[in-house]
């Protein structure tokens, strides 16, 4: 049996290192934000190349606060690609504004820069772009346009801790990076969180009165703020496990290495990093016509994948009213349609990849002699 992550080898191996952390905030009893936060953003900080940090519950919970903080509220519009997780869009909706969607690029599958601009109005308050798959958008691009519109650029950098684009991290380059810790992705909590990077002081101040009822002196309320505050215990788990996550997208960026060469024969489409990116590689994705016939080959070998994602956002119920239709973002259909998410975590064995890489290259060997009608020896 493979899992899709693991997360129980993980914690085996940091086990001492996340039993101290629990001991430390358990004798301070300082249960959400304090110094374990407090030191975990100042680390988390460092690490992305930023000056200001602040920790919150949710990586939605960041995107929301850096939306806010950005000035959008309702009527505005904000640009994010069609093919992303739905908390991009949520935060989007959750300030009253709406989603302007644009289609991806089909090599990086993050969003096709060059759409972005017929996209802006005179609404438009913000530009998402999201670093899909742990590897960034194409920041550069993105940059120009938004300062030739006088834009804020928000990076969703939920799947791309440690990611970096001509050596510039993901996170450390728009007007705020946001983060998720959500325990699957690279760099995880033990429960929910989050963060929002920035270099600007006021805006991290702004973000730091929103994340906590919007006070700056305890019962008085500057704003109408939230309960978003980051727990004191994963404020000290972040931080333990925040020590080995250049070790751990390492390793990912290796088992991907491995995965492409045991599978470039073949005729799936596989992760293609642009020019200057390094992936962290939160995803590694293949993409085949077949996705759903190679996903039950997998299945019945005891072997989990993962869909990312197989509806794109304007064909989400959810969003049926902002009125997009079937055909309007061809390249995020057929992700949806096509992509299929293999095992991937730091402590994926090369034996493990072997018998995943070996079973996908058997199947597709065997399709043409199905389809002939032909019986497999
Ligand atoms: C996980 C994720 C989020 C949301 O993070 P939560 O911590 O689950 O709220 C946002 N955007 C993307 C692209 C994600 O993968």
């Amino acid at each position: 049996m493979i899992p899709f992550v693991d997360l129980k080898a993980q914690h085996r191996a940091l086990k001492p290192e996340l039993e101290a952390a629990f001991e430390r905030v358990m004798k301070t009893t300082q249960f959400i934000l304090g110094q374990e936060v407090e030191a975990f953003e100042d680390a988390f900080a460092a690490f992305v190349g930023v000056d200001h940090m602040i920790g919150v519950n949710s990586g939605t919970s960041a995107l929301h606060l850096a939306l806010l903080s950005s000035g959008v509220g309702p009527g505005d519009e904000v640009i994010a690609p069609a093919m992303t997780f739905i908390a991009t869009t949520a935060a989007i909706s959750y300030c009253g504004a709406r989603p302007v969607l644009v289609d991806v690029d089909p090599v990086t599958c993050t969003i096709d820069a060059s759409r972005i601009e017929p996209a802006i109005t005179p609404r438009t308050k913000a530009i998402i772009p999201v670093h899909l798959y742990g590897q960034m958008a194409d920041m550069e691009a993105i940059s120009a346009i938004a300062e030739a519109h006088n834009l804020p650029v928000v990076e969703d950098a939920a799947q791309a801790h440690g990611a970096t684009r001509n050596g510039q991290a993901a996170g450390s380059i728009g007007h705020f990076g946001c983060f998720s810790f959500y325990p699957g992705k690279n760099l995880g909590a033990c429960g929910e969180g989050g963060a929002v990077a920035t270099k600007d002081p006021e805006a991290a101040k702004q973000v730091r009165v929103l994340r906590d009822w919007g006070q700056e002196r305890r019962y008085e309320h500057s704003v109408l703020g939230y309960n978003y505050r980051m727990d004191g215990l994963q404020g000290a788990f972040l931080r333990a496990k925040l020590n080995h996550l250049d070790a751990w997208t390492e390793a990912r960026r290796n088992h991907a290495e491995r995965y492409n060469e045991l599978l470039k024969d073949s005729d799936l489409v596989l992760p293609v990093e642009g020019p200057g990116n390094k992936s962290a590689y939160h995803i590694y994705g293949i993409r085949h016509p077949e996705r759903d016939r190679l996903r039950a080959a997998l299945a019945e070998r005891d072997i989990a994948t993962g869909l990312h994602y197989p509806i794109p956002i304007h064909l989400q119920p959810a969003y049926s009213a902002l009125g997009y239709r079937e055909g309007e973002f061809p390249v995020s259909e057929s992700i949806a349609r096509e992509e299929l998410s293999l095992p991937l975590f730091p402590e994926l064995t090369m034996e493990q990849q072997e018998e995943v890489a070996g079973i996908l290259l058997a199947q597709l060997a065997d399709a043409p002699r199905q389809k002939a009608g032909v019986a497999a020896p």
